[in-house]
């Protein structure tokens, strides 16, 4: 007797209203946390963008730091600018997670909602 696989997807029906936009959506598109694939894409730009404003402060301290406290020569120039774009870099991506990973964890609801009315006039007039 072959057993069929429970997927959490089962206690709901095959749309799923999103917690986020509020828009139904097909069931594949969800998450645990029914999520849109949209709201998702949506929420990691936004980490993306304030992981780089992060990124680029915590650089802009470094240089400030270094320029101060380590006093560099020219001879190694290059390997203090090459410093200074891994830490903008590397500083960018986990305060992207971490931007990421509060979004996620708040579980804001109806965040990325459109109220009706202020949208695009796409849509039905009916409701
Ligand atoms: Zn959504």
């Amino acid at each position: 007797m072959a057993e069929r696989k429970v997927s959490w997807r089962d206690r709901f029906g095959d749309e799923i209203t999103c917690v986020r936009c509020l828009e139904i959506k097909d069931s594949t598109h969800m998450d645990r946390l029914l999520w849109c694939r949209e709201c998702r894409r949506t929420a990691r730009l936004r980490a993306t963008r304030r992981g780089w404003a992060v990124g680029v402060v915590f650089a802009a301290a470094l240089a400030a730091w270094i320029w101060v406290v380590v006093k560099p020569s020219d001879l190694v120039l290059g390997g203090w600018v090459a410093t200074l774009v891994a830490a903008a870099w590397i500083g960018a991506r986990v305060a992207r997670e971490v931007f990421f990973g509060i979004d996620r964890f708040q579980n804001r609801r109806a965040a990325e909602a459109v109220p009706p009315g202020s949208g695009p006039p796409a849509g039905d007039a009916s409701r």
